[in-house]
């Protein structure tokens, strides 16, 4: 392992571990981040940047003006989840029932580290900078409301960025790479709807048990034999309710699930293949099958520019620590960002060293990160800004 962090950062390392530490301690959910935004915004005022407040309900905006050259946005999430963290570490939250168990704690430390460095480059700056702190990634889609509310514009933002810890990844590793990182993450339900009876009078009912079992066996297809085997994607049934007693027949059950997919046309094809499925096969069994498909995050998409500009700003910290990233089907709502603007979601080694690998995991009670991985991240920020902004 080979890291050098950029020294403005190393000086003020512990402030950023003491930073992710209050607020890894006082977590809050989605679009609640009433307490975050009022840390944050107190931090950024340090620094004489102009900042808005309320962006996208509980979003912070700062805004660091330099030349005329480009309009950077970085951008890191504010929300914890509902989890009680159960691990034993002196910064546990206080908040009963919710916890920064992905991250977003170290997301949020980072950017205020390297906003408060890059604030001492304001006056080479060829470029802008607007540091973004997003509310509700976690299910609620929080980008979606800042890019309402016009995160994006006013200085127009040419290029974004954003960061996740990655436990995953080992310590003085950086994953970066063009083309889908993340996938949709849709939602649906299936209601199936057949005609009760007896459970010894089979053939005066449409059992809707029996018609589920072949539905959930017929949508195992979807990924098998509609999916390129070079593509990835999945559909799965996490959850199946129905049914009243052993004799029983069945007159409806709902089935829950989740379809991901990293790009666009996968998508669409699981969507059309989920309807086409449920309607063969209720008209096969004369039942009905009602499909309620929700389009929830679509997949994360670096562009090949800006995945370059990554690579080059973590190779001077980490070497050859630049890796491709430890992929998963998890979704991100930095996907709607880069849906308008080009830029690069990239991941930051923080499985911690003393640790066995992958015993702390993401969204688990006792998760926790390697705090050197924040002064990684927060160099990778600095140096971006330095390649984009000052040459
Ligand atoms: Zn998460
Ligand atoms: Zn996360």
């Amino acid at each position: 392992m080979n890291i050098t962090l950029r020294p403005e950062i190393e000086a003020i390392g512990e402030e950023i571990i003491e930073n992710r530490r209050h607020l890894h301690q006082h977590p809050e959910l989605g679009l609640q981040e009433h307490n975050t935004a009022k840390f944050i915004s107190e931090k950024l005022n340090e620094l004489g940047l102009g900042i808005s407040t309320g962006v996208g309900q509980t979003g912070v905006v700062a805004l660091l003006k330099g030349g005329d050259g480009p309009c950077i946005g970085l951008r890191a999430d504010m929300d914890g989840l509902p989890i009680q963290e159960t691990g034993d570490v002196p910064y546990k939250s206080i908040n009963d029932g919710v916890m920064h168990a992905c991250g977003h704690d170290g997301h949020m430390a980072m950017l205020l580290g390297a906003a408060k460095v890059i604030c001492g480059m304001r006056d080479q700056l060829k470029g802008t900078v607007k540091f973004i702190f997003q509310p509700a990634e976690e299910g609620r889609g929080g980008a979606r409301f800042m890019i309402e509310d016009g995160v994006l514009g006013d200085p127009d933002v040419d290029e974004i960025y954003g960061i996740h810890l990655w436990n995953y990844q080992e310590f003085g590793t950086v994953g970066v790479q063009s083309g889908p990182v993340l996938a949709a993450a849709d939602e649906f339900t299936i209601t199936v709807k057949g005609k009760g009876g007896h459970g010894a009078v089979p053939h005066q009912t449409v059992d809707a048990v029996v018609v589920s079992g072949h539905l959930i066996t017929a949508l195992q297809t979807i990924v098998s034999r509609n999916t390129n085997p070079l593509e990835s994607g999945v559909v799965t049934i996490g959850q199946i309710e129905g049914g009243y007693n052993f004799n029983i027949i069945a007159d409806k059950v709902v089935l829950k699930g989740t379809a991901r997919a990293y790009s666009e046309a996968n998508r669409q094809m699981i969507k059309q293949r989920l309807r086409e499925t449920c309607d063969g096969i209720g008209a096969s069994f004369a039942a009905e099958i009602v499909l309620d498909y929700v389009d929830a995050y679509p997949p994360t998409v670096n562009s090949a520019v800006q995945s370059d500009k990554v690579s080059a700003a973590a190779g001077r910290v980490v070497g050859c620590g630049v890796q491709p990233p430890y992929m998963t089907m998890g979704g991100e709502d930095m996907a709607y960002y880069l849906q308008k603007v080009p830029g690069c979601f990239f991941f930051v080694g923080s499985a911690p060293m003393d640790r066995e690998p992958m015993s702390v995991p993401h969204h688990c009670s006792h998760f926790d990160i390697e705090e050197q991985a924040l002064l990684v991240g927060s160099s990778v920020w600095v140096q971006l800004v330095d390649d984009l902004l000052l040459n």
